[in-house]
């Protein structure tokens, strides 16, 4: 295909997912939804990721979210604990056990350490500093200070360069590669999840970056944490406990919740596009995100009683049994606004994002005049990533890029 056209089958597809400017229950799934009470409005909005019409910001009160946060984390350790010290019926507990430490894991780290490492999660430089530290060492991330020296300056500058984290994790250890069709993209991706060698590299780089950091801090808080732990583990006899209700959730099931939401945070815009053109560098920027929003229209309401009862139905189950896990395990926190956050880094109010979006689009966006853009669905935003990835320009040099991709983990972190 010629680049000219490569570019107009991109922006095609992009265009099947513009946001309308006024906002109507026919264009607006959000907007539909409110037909139903009011008391489960603000429900709605979290599940979805999308404000309805007026509804009113919240205040930001960061320390009650991160007390939230570390809250949930208990509550899905426990929780595991108790499936596994009841067993028999209650091993199901553990599901949920999981589902909860995960959602609070992947919250510590692209919530609270990723506006910690923009300034911006507390009004207090240093405190967000600690956290930021302290949090990293606990969940195996990648020291705070490097991070914070790499997100901003790096990948706020150019999310698609070739040495950006999130760009070598999903071409070097998911191995998607550009001009490979979606079929094969979607193929890669489900191996990856399910796959040992995956996982293993997966952890072992996140354990060379945890313990090899050279931040002192870092290391010995981790080193003393997970010493404690290990050591207690032993004395009491609870290895079990140890592994299924910590090291588990901490380690694969975290590792398959990062990899769907890293498929899905960038597009990769065509060559000519490319982000370190100066002229367009902006706009294309905002090519790269997408809002991803959760939830289905709401059921017409001139459709036939049992018609309807049936498709309303549809709608609660798909309501709690998608929608719900998707957005407690996989798009946490603010990451259905990773767009708007690409525009206002490190200014905006995180915790009000959703609103912060929405309020941009009413007022024009300005200072861009690329509109903003949305998906409804994690899966569909995934399938708009791997479009364009497979419209881009086979690389040349495999070779080359499987030798990386075999060594990959030495020595090399990545951004989870
Ligand atoms: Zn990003
Ligand atoms: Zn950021």
């Amino acid at each position: 295909m010629l680049n000219q056209e490569i570019i107009t089958v991109f922006e095609s597809k992009l265009k099947e997912s513009l946001p309308s400017s006024q906002r109507t229950s026919q264009l607006d799934h959000r907007v539909s939804m409110e037909v139903l009470p009011q008391v489960i409005q603000s429900f709605l909005t979290w599940i979805t990721g999308k404000a309805a019409t007026n509804e009113k910001i919240k205040p930001k009160n960061s320390l009650v979210y991160f007390t939230k946060v570390l809250f949930l984390l208990g509550i899905g350790v426990y929780t595991s604990i108790i499936a596994i010290t009841l067993q028999e019926k209650w091993s199901l507990l553990l599901l949920l056990g999981w589902m909860l430490t995960v959602s609070a894991l992947r919250q510590l780290q692209v919530v609270v350490v990723h506006h910690c490492a923009h300034k911006n999660f507390t009004s207090n430089r240093n405190l967000d500093r600690w956290i930021g530290k302290i949090v990293s060492a606990l969940i195996l991330l990648r020291d705070f200070d490097s991070y914070e020296k790499s997100h901003g300056p790096g990948h706020h500058r150019n999310p698609l360069d070739a040495e950006d984290e999130t760009v070598k994790f999903l071409q070097l250890l998911v191995n998607l590669q550009p001009g490979l069709s979606r079929e094969e993209l979607w193929q890669r991706l489900w191996k990856s999840l399910i796959s040992p060698i995956f996982h293993t590299r997966f952890l072992a780089a996140r354990l060379v970056s945890c313990f090899g950091s050279k931040d002192t801090y870092h290391q010995l808080i981790c080193s003393v944490f997970y010493l404690i732990l290990l050591v207690s583990a032993g004395i009491s006899h609870t290895w079990n406990i140890f592994l299924v209700a910590w090291a588990f959730p901490l380690t694969i099931l975290y590792q398959i919740s990062t990899c769907l939401r890293l498929c899905s945070e960038h597009l990769w815009p065509p060559q000519e596009l490319e982000l370190d053109s100066k002229s367009n560098k902006r706009d294309n920027n905002s090519k790269a995100t997408v809002g991803i929003f959760l939830g289905d229209p709401v059921p017409d309401k001139k459709l036939q009683y049992w018609q309807r009862l049936r498709q309303w139905s549809w709608w609660w189950f798909r309501l709690f049994f998608l929608h719900f896990p998707v957005r407690i395990f996989i798009l946490v926190g603010d990451t259905s606004c990773h767009d708007y956050h690409h525009r206002h880094p490190g200014m905006d109010d995180w915790a009000n994002g959703i609103f912060a979006r929405q309020q941009d689009i009413d007022n024009g966006h300005p200072g861009w005049s690329e509109p903003y853009r949305e998906v409804i669905g994690l899966f569909a935003a995934i399938d708009v990533v791997f479009t364009s990835i497979s419209l881009l320009e086979p690389l040349k040099d495999t070779e080359a890029q499987n030798a990386i991709h075999r060594v990959y983990i030495v020595g090399k972190s990545v951004e989870n």
